[in-house]
């Protein structure tokens, strides 16, 4: 298998485990580097669920990253309509999650997480919400960011 590298500052990646899936980390900067069946595992996804699979991007803009896959410029986009943005192999290969984007999930997910447990109706307003996509999601993405 080729030595995968950090598109940031070029750092051999080491081996890792995101929630029990096979993951690369860089040990300089904390990046990580999920495959695309790795990061589908992770949502609990499935490849008949389209109509999920296509919210995953919006606002898509090429930046100044070489993929550690194939080395061609990493695509940033917004996470699901989170307030979130992650980069991805153009030709889909994987993701790439910095230091700091993994800090702003974790935000993300700690104020839905309060919010959820402050009333049972938030949590039935936020499962209305979210109708028509898999609830399963949700909780998948909070595991890969290490909330549970
Ligand atoms: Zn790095
Ligand atoms: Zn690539």
């Amino acid at each position: 298998m080729q030595q995968l590298t950090c598109p940031v500052d070029q750092t051999d990646l080491i081996d890792s485990k995101t929630s029990g899936e096979e993951s690369s980390k860089c040990p300089t900067c904390e990046g990580v580097w999920l495959t695309t069946h790795a990061m589908e595992s992770l949502e609990d996804n499935s490849a008949s669920d389209d109509m999920v699979k296509g919210q995953r991007q919006y606002g898509k803009h090429p930046v100044d990253h070489a993929c550690p896959h194939c080395n061609e410029q990493m695509i940033r986009f917004r996470y699901r309509g989170f307030n979130l943005e992650i980069e991805a192999c153009p030709t889909d290969a994987g993701f790439w999650l910095d230091e700091k984007e993994d800090r702003d999930i974790r935000d993300v997910m700690k104020q839905r997480g309060s919010n959820l447990s402050r009333s049972a109706s938030a949590e039935k307003s936020w499962h209305k919400a979210r109708r028509g996509e898999k609830v399963g999601i949700f909780q998948r993405v909070k595991q890969l960011f290490g909330f549970n």
